[in-house]
């Protein structure tokens, strides 16, 4: 466990929608952040202009913070190794990229992109593994230069060793050997001038004082040569630690960034903020997303933000993808929603009723939420299933108003009968209420289910409903009778 405090930074491309896989990085950076009283940075990796996506940098950022993930150093905050985003770093990468020139490990290629590709075809065609030939490698480096002053378009290329090893360590995986035979002269800074990922995350990562960089395992092909890029500089390396990937909840296949909704295969949503518009619980989802990859015991699932900060280990990561599993999420939401304080529910159901249309006051909230607190999911299921509180009227299906084992007549007596016992008391008092009404129900010779089933129907216009006699009390007296008047009319209605 690192004691000592770490310096970790959340890297993401503004490419696309911010989804739980990005979320998990940076939770688990942040976690490590906090438990050493170390630094979590957020670096945005915005060089690549082809695949930016406008609207995608404030995207994250929301989810970050609605997920109650907080960075030290970054764009908006600022920092020591300012600016965080790497647009506006492309001076840094382009004087890194010459450094290796210089010192031997890199060097200016000139082809063209029609010759790049006829070699890659040749190449093909031999069976061979698609790569650079190598013709500028062996250019005179001072001819080379004079190409380049004279303005001649270029790229930069790696010098890759051709000879030997690179061992690449990887904390959960072990050493990772690769002959340095079968890599690539890969490109560092295009013709553009714009550095490619290999280059300015490495860069950043040794400037910015990265300690631990924790990434997707989609870098693991490609980590041998971020390991020659620190080695031709010189630098320390950081704790490198892959974490692994999701798989549909099926547990075939990997689980696809773009995917959204797909009830067959059991995925709700991938993306942070549609869990956000779905109700969840911030505290559920961070929650959820933590267990993605990393144990504590084999027995405690439930961790608050602060346990997680307390106990999370990067230890205990494990490298095996793992299905993501959607009901799990229900299960803690439905944790947190019944931990909630009165208060505190109140104020998150609020705006859920409000998108519906509804405007409950607080007080009228405070005396729902205890109703419904152990029946929800989500937030949104209590706009579902309490929504009828705050109609002005319910229009209940009239066959759904005749009770089990009766016919429509004998329903609507029981439903009048129902409509002179609560005119009669003085209060709505659920201790007056529910006496008088089971007692009615066994004057009728009815059970109490047959004739609450009634009541249910006529007053809430659902099969389904929170406690029927308290929430008589909730819709109140007035209403209550109104809508057993409409009730009985209804079963009238009915042959
Ligand atoms: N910009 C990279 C990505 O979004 C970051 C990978 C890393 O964390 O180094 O995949």
């Amino acid at each position: 466990m690192p004691i000592s405090p770490v310096r970790v930074r959340f890297a993401p491309s503004p490419t696309g929608r911010f989804h739980i896989g990005g979320a998990r990085t940076a939770l688990y950076d942040y976690l490590i952040a906090r438990q050493t009283s170390g630094q979590f940075i957020l670096r945005i990796e915005d060089t690549d202009r082809k695949r930016f996506v406008s609207g995608a940098e404030e995207e994250l950022v929301e989810s970050l913070h609605w997920l109650g993930i907080e960075w030290d150093e970054g764009p908006d905050v600022g920092g020591p190794y300012a600016p965080y985003r790497q647009s506006e770093r492309t001076e840094i990468y382009k004087q890194h990229a010459h450094a290796l020139v210089e010192s031997g490990h890199a060097y200016y290629c000139f082809c063209s992109p029609e010759r790049l590709s006829r070699v890659r075809q040749e190449m093909q065609k031999r069976k061979q593994p698609p790569r650079y030939d190598g013709t500028c490698r062996r250019l005179d480096p001072a001819e080379a230069l004079a190409r380049v002053d004279a303005g001649e378009s270029h790229v930069v290329r790696f010098k890759t060793p051709r000879q030997g090893t690179t061992t690449a360590v990887d904390l959960l995986r072990g050493p990772i050997n690769v002959e340095n035979a079968t890599l690539d002269d890969f490109i560092l800074l295009k013709s553009d001038g714009l550095p490619v990922y290999h280059l300015a995350a490495m860069v950043d990562d040794h400037l910015m004082h990265i300690t631990h960089v924790l990434r997707g395992s989609e870098w693991l092909p490609t980590f041998p040569l971020h390991v020659l890029i620190f080695q031709a500089f010189g630098w320390e390396q950081p704790t490198w630690v892959h974490l692994s990937v999701f798989l549909n909840p099926s547990g075939k296949g990997k689980l696809s960034k773009r995917q959204t909704l797909d009830p067959k295969s059991g995925v709700k949503a991938i993306h942070v903020l549609d869990l956000q518009e779905m109700a969840y619980l911030p505290e559920a989802v961070t929650n959820w997303i933590a267990l993605m990859g990393w144990s504590y015991d084999d027995r405690t699932e439930q961790f608050s933000m602060l346990d997680l900060i307390q106990k999370f280990s990067l230890e205990k990561l494990v490298p095996s993808p793992a299905a993501v599993n959607f009901s799990k999420l229900d299960h803690f939401n439905g944790i947190y929603i019944r931990s909630l304080s009165l208060d505190d529910l109140v104020g998150r159901l609020r705006p859920h009723f409000e998108a519906a249309g509804l405007r409950p006051t607080v007080d009228q909230l405070r005396s729902i939420a205890p109703l419904i607190q152990e029946r929800i999911r989500t937030l949104d299921d209590a706009v579902e299933i309490a929504g009828f509180f705050f109609h002005e009227h319910v229009e209940p299906d009239p066959v759904g108003l005749i009770g089990k084992n009766m016919d429509a007549e004998q329903s609507a007596l029981a439903a009048e009968k129902a409509h002179q016992v609560i005119t009669a008391q003085v209060s709505m008092d659920p201790d007056v209420m529910e006496p008088a009404l089971r007692q009615l129900a066994e004057s009728l010779e009815l059970s109490a289910g047959q004739l609450f089933g009634i009541l249910r129907m006529a007053v809430t216009g659902q099969k389904v409903s929170p406690p029927l006699i308290e929430s008589l009390e909730v819709i109140g007296k007035q209403k209550v009778l109104e809508r057993i008047d409409r009730a009985v009319q209804l079963l009238e209605t009915l042959p």
